[in-house]
């Protein structure tokens, strides 16, 4: 398991401050995972990868795969190798699966990524709109299309992080969501499962890189951002 690490290609508070063009291509990303989630320069939907292939969520609900010269200013990845396989087999609302999910991470101090596959009754997403930068991202949020789907085959991937690291990456359970048919997708806000399957990777390491443009080299960093990040990322 030497590859067994959580890449960040930029802390997130950065992202929150509303710095949302940072072109860091995929192929750069794509040498410290196969999976993860994020976002595109100027903040234009969400992103998803899996098994390496990369899919943009855009706020006009649609999905496009996108090559490796895509740019982003926002990725969390790891090469996926799950530790553990559990299985669900009803129905459950989203605070039962939120806590099913929770009792199958060993210890809140530590990351884990999680790909979840199977029939959901329902499920909730939201995609980001395309945006100039220095717009707050809890501001941008507040406009976010939603998009709702009944009976629906899906993968759900992303990661749990250790709450006080709410400047570097999203706290607790943050998960993209991609149709089977590979037509719809977005950030997860809610869901109903019916039938899944959960892969569950422990990982203790963290690589972060730090953007060199002149926006992240020159700004203020003090001010703390996990309350914009919560209200941002429910
Ligand atoms: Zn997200």
């Amino acid at each position: 398991m030497n590859n067994n690490k959580i890449y960040l290609c930029a802390p997130v508070n950065a992202l929150v401050e509303g710095i949302y063009e940072e072109k860091i291509p995929f192929t750069e990303i794509k040498k410290h995972g196969d999976f993860g989630l994020g976002t595109f320069d100027n903040l234009d939907g969400e992103m998803i990868m899996l098994d390496g292939n990369i899919y943009q969520m855009t706020a006009d609900g649609r999905v496009h795969q996108v090559d490796e010269n895509a740019l982003t200013p926002f990725a969390c990845v790891t090469f996926y190798q799950p530790l553990t396989h559990d299985e669900l087999e009803e129905e459950m609302d989203y605070p039962a699966f939120l806590q099913w999910l929770q009792n199958l991470l060993p210890s809140p101090n530590i990351f884990y990524a999680i790909r979840i596959e199977g029939l959901f009754n329902y499920v909730k997403v939201r995609s980001v709109p395309k945006q100039e930068n220095y717009r707050p991202l809890v501001d941008v949020a507040e406009e976010q299309p939603v998009f709702e789907f009944s009976q629906i085959e899906g993968t759900l991937a992303g990661f749990f992080t250790p709450s006080y690291m709410s400047s570097l990456s999203v706290p607790g359970l943050h998960l993209h969501f991609l149709s089977a048919d590979l037509q719809h997708g977005g950030h997860l806000m809610n869901c109903r499962p019916v039938k899944i399957r959960a892969g569950i990777q422990c990982v203790s390491t963290l690589e972060m890189a730090l953007p060199m443009s002149l926006d992240y080299l020159t700004w203020d960093f003090r001010r703390n951002t996990a309350q914009d990040l919560d209200k941002a990322e429910k």
